[in-house]
């Protein structure tokens, strides 16, 4: 009893004597988790990045008398890129070949993703009007598929290009943030504005936008309000670019500026008769250009139905460890959630979750064990167990 009054004493004398060190207020953030049960899952999409290792293509090369410029092989960052991608490889050309670029010259695009339409938009803006897109597919592409995250991140750059990277990813933040903000001048959809949460800040890829374009990131813990927290940080300017939007948006304003469409597959170059290309191949640039570099990089994309889109209006984006498919392939894993909502469906199917990175695998290759997987990472982070399912249900 004498001791534990001592002890006390101690104590209190202890902390009478403490200077008091104000700390700074934790930011807490209560998120609600998205419901994950089977009645809110909706479609399972597989597709796959357009990777070239070492970095992507943005070159110009001479063959059979035509030039080639070249702009794809940008990993899982073609549409954090893609803006400025093209900006990048348009001013290329046009330095190069300033006295042959006549306002009336043709110009054929291949390819009608991402990378092909913001380049003919970027040709567009420049003043040039004969601008021809040839694809074999304008539908269902990697593009519209796409999560829609703006970080440069899984992709494959040597360190020396990775400052030309941070600028092109610069000058494609402004543009997303012009249309977020209602300031672009042709584009009112296809970008918006949410808090977006790393576990770091390297893993983010965005701390070269930071004081250019982005506010400094912050330390937050988000509270799930079910006994789960995570400490993260926060970028509060994060940009959610709305792939499928965007794709519209681009695909009307092209057309109604007189850019033809064509569809076809081209097998070489020389089938097409023009002496100026833009190649915007995408994956197919690993046989149209004979390109050994280009690799696929398989992911797994489950959209969300009947959620509560106001509770969705963040990113979150987590790595995982590496490990192997089933079949014995290399994965990296990770869980990332965008308020991704795909056209022609109820306003309240809002969500996507996605998050696996397999190299080298193709659609012959459709890791279907890995949707399982991705959901089972998805409700492990948010601290969802088996029980709080079943009542769910
Ligand atoms: C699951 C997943 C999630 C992703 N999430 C993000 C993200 O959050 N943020 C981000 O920045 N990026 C993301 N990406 C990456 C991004 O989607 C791609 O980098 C981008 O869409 C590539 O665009 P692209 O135009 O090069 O290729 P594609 O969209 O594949 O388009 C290629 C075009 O070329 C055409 N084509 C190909 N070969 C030929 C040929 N021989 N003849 C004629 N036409 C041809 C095709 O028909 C198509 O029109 C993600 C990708 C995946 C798979």
């Amino acid at each position: 009893m004498f001791v534990k009054k001592l002890n006390l004493i101690c104590l209190m004398t202890f902390l009478a004597l403490t200077p008091v060190i104000a700390m700074p207020p934790v930011d807490v953030r209560k998120i609600t988790p998205p419901k994950l049960d089977s009645l809110h899952l909706g479609k399972k999409i597989t597709c796959h990045r357009p990777m070239r290792h070492g970095a992507p293509n943005m070159s110009i090369t001479k063959q059979n008398g035509q030039i080639i410029a070249h702009n794809y092989g940008h990993g899982g960052s073609g549409w954090t890129l893609g803006p400025g991608s093209a900006q990048y490889v348009n001013s290329l050309l046009l330095a190069s070949y300033a006295s042959d670029l006549k306002k009336e010259t043709p110009i054929t695009i291949i390819g009608a993703g991402a990378l092909g339409l913001f380049t003919a938009y970027d040709l567009h803006q420049r003043g040039f009007k004969n601008i021809t897109i040839v694809a074999e597919k304008f539908e269902g592409l990697t593009s519209h598929n796409a999560g829609g995250l703006l970080a440069p991140v899984s992709m494959d750059n040597h360190p020396e290009i990775q400052e030309m990277i941070d600028k092109i990813g610069i000058e494609a933040y402004k543009f997303y943030e012009s249309i977020a903000r209602k300031k672009h001048p042709h584009f009112k959809e296809g970008a918006v504005i949410v808090p977006t949460y790393f576990q770091n800040r390297e893993e983010s890829g965005l701390e070269p936008y930071v004081g250019k374009v982005m506010q400094p990131s912050k330390d937050v813990t988000l509270d799930f309000g079910n006994g789960t927290t995570r400490n993260m940080v926060a970028y509060d300017d994060g940009i959610f670019m709305d792939t499928a939007k965007m794709m519209k948006e681009l695909q009307t304003y092209l057309k109604k500026n007189k850019v033809k469409f064509i569809q076809k597959k081209i097998e070489s170059f020389s089938d097409l008769k023009g002496k100026f290309i833009i190649n915007c191949s995408g994956l197919g640039s690993g046989k149209l250009n004979n390109d050994a570099e280009m690799i696929s990089i398989q992911g797994h994309l489950i959209m969300l139905k009947d959620q509560d889109p106001k509770e969705l209006e963040y990113m979150i984006l987590v790595y995982f460890k590496e490990g192997t498919t089933k079949s014995g392939q290399k994965i990296k894993r990770s869980f990332y959630i965008f308020p991704k909502h795909l056209p022609n469906t109820s306003s309240n199917d809002v969500g996507v979750i996605g998050g696996t990175f397999i190299e080298g695998a193709t659609k012959e290759t459709p890791n279907e064990e890995e949707f399982e997987t991705l959901l089972k990472g998805a409700k492990d982070f948010y601290g969802m167990d088996i029980k709080e399912e079943l009542q769910e249900k």
